[in-house]
């Protein structure tokens, strides 16, 4: 089934890969127009999207500029984040502040910077505007080891999808989160690549990843990506608030 996304404007940060771009790219498939952002430009090479740029979610002055020049959407994904590994001890406070800069005040930052804007669009077309966050089953819903101030940034995108939701559902804007389990992306593969060197090999660092998954299986990004798209179209109107656990049962 494809435009269920017609004639929305929508917004997707970190689209360069992974998720991120998973979500920019079945938008586009629905029909909606994408404006995709990411760190690195040279990574936004589907012609689908209306506008592809370089955008650093961390930089105030940009996120502000950019979404003066964007104007009025209905749908605003936040993906950017990033997966500081290891436990307190291996988190001082350079980690803790990157980590939280990166992965919870960028949203608030382009949320500030959006959500006007977005009020503006749902008052005018009489639909619902939809912010969508991108959080983990690592947060509050789960304790994951080695992930100490990522799931504390996790569980604060939660939280911060529940107060902006509360606050303006009378207004038909809606805000979910996303809690997605171990899905396959450029950086799990880095990772894993990673802990291969510690314990031995790749395979054997992703079977610890495979061990933890009650289906056997990681998730591919278009999976969560689908769940975005319900969330951003209208069959999801009186969605608000919540947290779409995506995870093959990991939180069981
Ligand atoms: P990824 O980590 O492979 O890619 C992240 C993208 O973000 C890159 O294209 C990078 O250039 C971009 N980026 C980094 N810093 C940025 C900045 N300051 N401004 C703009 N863009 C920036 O992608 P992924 O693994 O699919 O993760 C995407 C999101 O999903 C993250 O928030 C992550 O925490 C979350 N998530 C991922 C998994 C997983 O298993 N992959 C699970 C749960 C949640």
């Amino acid at each position: 089934m494809a435009g269920r996304l017609e004639g929305k404007i929508a917004v997707v940060t970190a689209a360069g890969q992974g998720i991120g771009r998973a979500i920019a790219d079945r938008f586009a498939e629905e029909g909606a127009q994408v404006w995709a952002s990411d760190l690195d430009a040279a990574k936004l090479d589907n012609p689908a999207f209306a506008d592809a740029r370089a955008l650093d979610v961390t930089d105030t002055g940009a996120v502000d500029a950019y979404a003066g020049e964007v104007g009025q959407i209905d749908v605003l994904a936040n993906v950017a984040g990033f997966v500081h590994h290891g436990t307190i001890l291996d988190c001082d406070e350079k980690h803790w502040d990157f980590s939280f800069d990166l992965n919870v005040k960028s949203m608030h930052r382009t949320m500030r910077a959006f959500v006007p804007a977005m009020l503006h669009r749902a008052k005018n077309t009489g639909g619902t505007a939809s912010i969508i966050n991108m959080s983990s089953g690592a947060s509050s819903l789960k304790g994951a080891p080695n992930r100490y101030v990522y799931g504390a940034t996790k569980a604060a995108i939660i939280g911060m999808t529940k107060a902006v939701a509360v606050d303006f559902a009378a207004r038909q804007l809606r805000c979910n989160a996303i809690c997605p389990g171990t899905v396959d992306s450029p950086s799990l593969q880095q990772r894993m690549t990673e802990l291969g060197k510690k314990v031995g090999s790749y395979d054997e660092a992703f079977d610890s990843f495979l061990k933890r998954q009650p289906m056997g299986r990681i998730a591919e990004p278009r999976e969560i990506a689908d769940m975005a798209v319900y969330l951003a179209s209208d069959e999801a109107a009186f969605v608000t608030g919540t947290t779409m656990v995506i995870d093959g049962g990991w939180t069981l």
